[in-house]
This record gives structure tokens, sequence and C-alpha cells, in this order.
């Protein structure tokens, strides 16, 4: 989608800090980080929301891509969130779905 901010970050016509890239999926920094480490798992194919995505296989690749980066980072044990959020009452502003990914202090509550 040429309007969408993520799918621009894909497709390399605006920039972003990747750390990680696979076909399906790129992780990059958030641009407004809320914790320490805040990262954004985001399949390169466009979809609207969670509820758009029938792809199970690249959901899965989108947890076990977190689980890669918990381990690169030496994240695992010590702890980290991951969360996406859904519609407007879910709070998701950017929609082309995507996995937040926090960590590196206490995250208490709900979403810390
Ligand atoms: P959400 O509220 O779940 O839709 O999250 C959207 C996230 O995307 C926010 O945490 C933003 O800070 C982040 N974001 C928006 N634009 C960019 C960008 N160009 N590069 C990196 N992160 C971004
Ligand atoms: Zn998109």
């Amino acid at each position: 989608m040429s309007d969408c901010v993520f799918c621009m970050i894909a497709e390399k016509k605006i920039k972003a800090e990747i750390l990680a890239e696979t076909e399906k999926v790129m992780v990059i920094k958030d641009i407004n980080p809320q914790s320490p480490t805040h990262l954004l798992i985001i399949p390169k194919k466009h979809y609207r929301t969670l509820m758009d995505c029938e792809d199970n296989e690249l959901l899965s690749e989108l947890l076990q891509t977190a689980r890669k980066m918990a381990r690169e980072l030496g994240l695992g044990d010590r702890g980290f969130r991951i969360v996406i959020n859904t519609n407007e009452e879910g709070g998701q502003t950017v929609f082309h779905l995507h996995m937040h990914f926090m960590a590196g202090r206490p995250l208490l509550g709900r979403m810390g």
C-alpha cells in the first residue's frame, strides 16, 4: 500500500533501523521507544490488523522472530513483552499488522 509507513519501510522507500529481515518479516526499532528495547516485528506484506491476517504460518513466524530476537539480545531469561494492538480501542495507530517487542525495564501492569 503506497500510503502505509510500514509498507514504505519494507520497500526501502523510507528509512528505518532494521535489525533483522527475512523474506517475509522485518524487525525495526520503534521510532518512539517506550522501553530501553522497543522493537517492531512486522510482516512485509500488508495486513490492516491481526483480524485481517489468516496466514497462520506467518503469525507463527512473528512469534518465532520474537523468540529469536530475545535470544540474540540476551533477554529471554530476563523477560520481555509482546503486544499486538488491534483496531481503535486496542490502541492501534499504524494500520499495518505489527508486533511490539518491549524489554529492558520492569513492565508493570497491563502496558507498563
Ligand atoms: P501501534 O500504536 O500499535 O499501531 O504502534 C505503532 C508504532 O509504530 C508506534 O509505537 C510508533 O512509535 C511506531 N512508528 C510509527 N512510525 C514509525 C517509523 N517510521 N519507524 C519506526 N516506528 C514507527
Ligand atoms: Zn502496509
